[in-house]
């Protein structure tokens, strides 16, 4: 009762007055036949057209171009063995390069081995790197993952990217950056640049790093695959910079897929 007398009350409404039985039928109406009825419009949103993939030929010509201009690309991070590249990797987590170079030329002088750190000790560590965010959880990692090297590795990086990964504070990106950089493995490290540039060009698009990471590694032929990794971090991070990409002096602006190119 109270609703028939609400509705047919003076409040305004731009809703027409619901006649009695086509009310009943609307509600029972299901959505796929209402769907039927309602031809849908031709051009509802614009979507924006998926990008066409690389064709081989592409794909070797653009990293043909990046060895052209850097035939030994060079990672940022300073070291002197698998084992300080190992330490330098977990540090740079959340911290940049340059950052954590200063604090390790250091700490690397001091201890260049996993027994060195160990006898050092946690606190120290925690000297050396205070510089670096996060650097109490990561002197903890660093003094942990020595220790698990010497109780189960004979105080050796290991070889395979699932033994890296057992280590406190190495995830696979460190082990692909570790086992790319010290053992020449064609892994392929993918940091907040390689996902920019493999976004954006179009080369292995992907939601996740893995994605992305295994995108590339399909598509990029093997003669490039040892510096593949550090041509597109260098790419990403002094070309296709994440804010104002510089597309005007950039190799692969011809290939790039990305719509928002600016040339
Ligand atoms: S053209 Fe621009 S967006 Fe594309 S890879 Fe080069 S710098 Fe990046």
């Amino acid at each position: 009762m109270a609703k028939i007398i609400r509705r047919s009350g003076g409040r305004k409404s731009s809703v027409p007055p619901v006649p009695r039985k086509p009310a009943k039928k609307a509600v029972k109406a299901s959505p796929k036949a209402a769907a039927k009825k309602t031809p849908k419009p031709k051009s509802s949103k614009p979507k924006s057209p998926k990008p066409k993939p690389w064709t081989a030929a592409e794909v070797y010509e653009a990293f043909s171009r990046f060895r052209k201009a850097n035939p030994e690309p060079k990672g940022e991070l300073e070291h002197l063995n698998p084992y300080t590249l190992l330490v330098a990797v977990v540090l740079s987590a959340q911290a940049t390069d340059a950052g954590v170079n200063k604090a390790t030329r250091a700490l690397f002088a001091v201890a260049d081995t996993p027994e060195k750190m160990l006898a050092l000790g946690e606190e120290k560590v925690r000297e050396y790197i205070k510089t670096i965010g996060l650097y109490r959880n990561k002197a903890r990692n660093v003094i942990a993952l020595s220790e698990k090297l010497i109780a189960e590795f004979g105080g050796e990086v290991p070889r395979t990217r699932a033994e890296i990964e057992t280590l406190p504070g190495a995830g696979r990106k460190t082990a692909n950056v570790v086992l790319n950089m010290a053992y020449g493995e064609h892994t392929m490290a993918v940091d907040t640049h390689v996902f920019r540039v493999g976004n954006r060009t179009g080369l292995a698009p992907g939601n996740t790093p893995l994605e992305v990471e295994l995108g590339l590694e399909k598509v990029i032929p093997s003669e490039f695959m040892l510096h593949a990794h550090h041509w597109l971090i260098l790419h990403g991070r002094y070309t296709c910079l994440a804010r104002k990409p510089r597309c005007e002096v950039c190799l692969i602006n011809d290939l790039c897929r990305w719509p928002e190119k600016t040339v």
